[in-house]
């Protein structure tokens, strides 16, 4: 499976903004940002100059695509679906990033970040209404549950998560049954519980050119 294999905490100070990548560390003072919160490079610190539209949806593409983990083509696929359904394209592809089974891990507090999410989805920790699933982008639907399969329930990433998810909650589309490492997709999610600063109409309107 491809991903980004450059320094993670780069593309926090790239975009301006704190992407919580890393987990626990995101909320420590060893956050990169924190103590760097300008671009990165030789020229990160050099005089703002006026930015054109086009840079600005394309930056705010790019923070999606960094904060759901996706190269480009991935995005560019979820976009296609997004715009296919019926309902805005900007609204059906947040819902479908956020319905990817590698997120819904992360939400209900398996992972401490999408990345570690994917990594645990791989290495074939996580079930799915009874079954093995380890595709990342497999979309969760209404009903679904998601289970940490009994033999990975000592595994001390998962533990040190649900103990951490406090912090972050879980949003209302899911249940979490931490006892059992089980949880439920109640509903689809909501645009609304998204909290990251996002414009999503700014990725519409690039993809549209
Ligand atoms: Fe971003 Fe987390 Fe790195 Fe801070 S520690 S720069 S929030 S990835």
């Amino acid at each position: 499976m491809a991903r980004y294999r450059g320094a993670v905490c780069r593309q926090c100070r790239r975009e301006g903004l704190k992407l919580f990548l890393k987990g626990d560390r995101c909320y420590s003072d060893k956050c990169s940002f924190a103590r760097r919160s300008f671009p990165p490079g030789q020229h990160g610190q050099a005089r703002v100059r006026k930015v054109s539209d086009y840079a600005i949806q394309l930056r705010e593409k790019q923070k999606v695509r960094r904060i759901y983990g996706m190269l480009e083509g991935q995005f560019e696929k979820c976009f296609d679906h997004a715009e296919r359904r019926k309902g805005v394209t900007g609204e059906n592809l947040l819902v479908g990033l956020e319905s990817r089974l590698d997120n819904t891990v992360y939400r209900l507090g398996f992972a401490s970040s999408r990345t570690q999410a994917r990594q645990i989805l791989r290495h074939n920790h996580v079930m799915v209404n009874g079954k093995r699933v380890n595709i990342p982008s497999y979309a969760v639907s209404i009903g679904d549950e998601i289970v940490i399969r009994e033999k990975s329930r000592k595994c001390e990433c998962i533990t040190d998560s649900l103990e951490a998810v406090v912090r972050r909650g879980v949003p209302s589309w899911l249940e979490l049954d931490q006892a059992n490492f089980k949880g439920t997709v109640k509903a689809q999610p909501v645009r609304d519980e998204i909290t990251m600063p996002i414009q999503e109409q700014l990725i519409v309107e690039l993809y549209s050119k």
